[in-house]
């Protein structure tokens, strides 16, 4: 009788396998150094080379099952190739969107949508970079945005604003989010909205108008404004009215990928600073020497391991199909916290030369600070901590 493998040999193959995964990243991210992201902030340029090898590798198709042309793999092996990334000294924010974006058409989309869309994502021929989420008024209170989508005959028409939807100058698609019923007529605040794709391309100029957002980090993020978008009707993504919830599954895949790409920001930070505090010598040795500059590096580095476990925790969750919401807040809290820390002592470590750009951490620097705020702010996730977890009365 064949010998079968028992649980603790499967871990250890994954382990592997994931292991093979994060070589062939680093890898891949050696061709893209720290100078070409330097260029890309520098002159707000789009990698575009990079995330078409990216691609092309496999990488951002992780997630997408086999049958549509991706590697069906989990979250787990979807975080290691972030944070091997973010590690590298690259900003992931400019595609990790088409690794889990595309979570709310394989689980919600139509058997017809999920032929149309998913092979040509695997592929790269398609890009699902984009999600319209956030208006100007209504910020963090999402079931109270004012963006209508109206049913007329065979199509919708969309009106409204949109702020800080990043990436969709390099996207094919948009996942929208938009209101079908008005607040005043539903029971449940959760109801009364509805996701569609837009074909972004066909949009632009026919009721579509996006405006570039001057911002701290070169995340390509835009504000939208819609002035009778039509839409086809079979543009819909799920139950009309049930969109919130279409949006809400794909969420912790990117609470935890975001984590994974702190966690990289992190070591990244980490290993800056232990070999700058060993080389550089000041008052005759290294500067390493001082514990008032070795400590901070070392407690920034048990904070970055510490939310990497539980990074690992809520991805194994989410991948055996367990209800995560708490751990992938918690390992994006954590890990948002981390990397910023890391950071900071990084900063500290290197002197004055952190301010030079040819040394890349102030730029590592402002593109880890988004997490405290993006997608969801830490506030926020105390928030439903406190409310669903222990319980506490809901403060908003
Ligand atoms: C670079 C960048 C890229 C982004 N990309 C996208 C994107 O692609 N798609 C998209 O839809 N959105 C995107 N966002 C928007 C992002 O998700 C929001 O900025 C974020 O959710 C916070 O919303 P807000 O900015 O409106 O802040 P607000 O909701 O105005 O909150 C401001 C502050 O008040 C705190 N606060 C608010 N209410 C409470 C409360 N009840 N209790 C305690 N504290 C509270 C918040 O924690 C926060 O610190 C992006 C933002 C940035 C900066």
């Amino acid at each position: 009788m064949a010998e079968q493998p028992v649980e603790g040999q499967q871990a250890d193959s994954r382990d592997e396998q994931i292991e093979h995964i994060r070589m062939a990243v680093r890898q891949l991210c050696t061709k893209y150094g720290e100078d070409y992201w330097l260029e890309m902030d520098r002159n707000h340029g789009y990698p575009s080379d990079f995330v078409a090898e990216l691609t092309q590798a496999g990488f951002l198709g992780v997630l997408i099952p086999e049958q549509y042309g991706g590697s069906g793999l989990g979250v787990l092996e979807a975080a290691a190739v972030m944070e091997e990334v973010c590690r590298s000294g690259a900003h992931a924010g400019v595609c990790h969107a088409q690794m889990y974006v595309m979570g709310s058409v394989l689980r919600h989309g139509s058997v017809e949508q999920k032929s149309k869309y998913l092979p040509q994502i695997a592929s790269g021929e398609l890009r699902l970079q984009s999600f319209g989420v956030t208006e100007p008024t209504t910020g963090s209170d999402t079931t109270s945005l004012k963006t209508t989508a109206r049913r007329d005959g065979d199509a919708y028409v969309i009106n409204g604003q949109k702020v800080w939807i990043s990436r969709i100058q390099h996207s094919d698609l948009m996942l929208l989010l938009a209101r079908t019923t008005d607040k005043d007529k539903t029971t449940r605040k959760t109801e009364g909205l509805s996701t569609f794709i837009i074909d972004v391309k066909a949009a632009e100029g026919n009721g579509l108008e996006i405006r570039p957002i001057e911002s701290m980090i070169n995340h390509h993020s835009c504000e939208l404004f819609f002035d009778d978008l039509r839409i086809p009707a079979e543009n819909l993504l799920g139950e009309e009215g049930k969109g919130f919830r279409v949006i809400l599954d794909g969420m912790n895949a990117e609470r935890i990928l975001i984590a994974a790409e702190c966690v990289g920001d992190g070591r990244y930070f980490i290993d800056k600073a232990s070999t700058y505090a060993s080389d550089r010598e000041v008052f005759g040795r290294a500067i390493g020497h001082n514990q008032g500059v070795q400590f901070p590096i070392a407690r920034a580095y048990t904070q970055v391991e510490a939310a990497s476990l539980m990074v690992d925790k809520a991805a194994r969750m989410f991948d055996a199909g367990k209800p995560c919401g708490a751990e992938a807040n918690m390992a994006k809290m954590l890990a948002s916290e981390a990397s910023w820390q890391a950071g900071d002592v990084c900063m500290q470590t290197h002197g004055g030369f952190a301010f030079a750009k040819e040394y890349h951490i102030e730029r590592k620097f402002r593109e880890t600070r988004l997490y405290q705020i993006a997608p969801i702010s830490t506030n926020l996730i105390l928030s439903y901590l406190a409310e669903h977890v222990l319980e506490m009365p809901r403060s908003y």
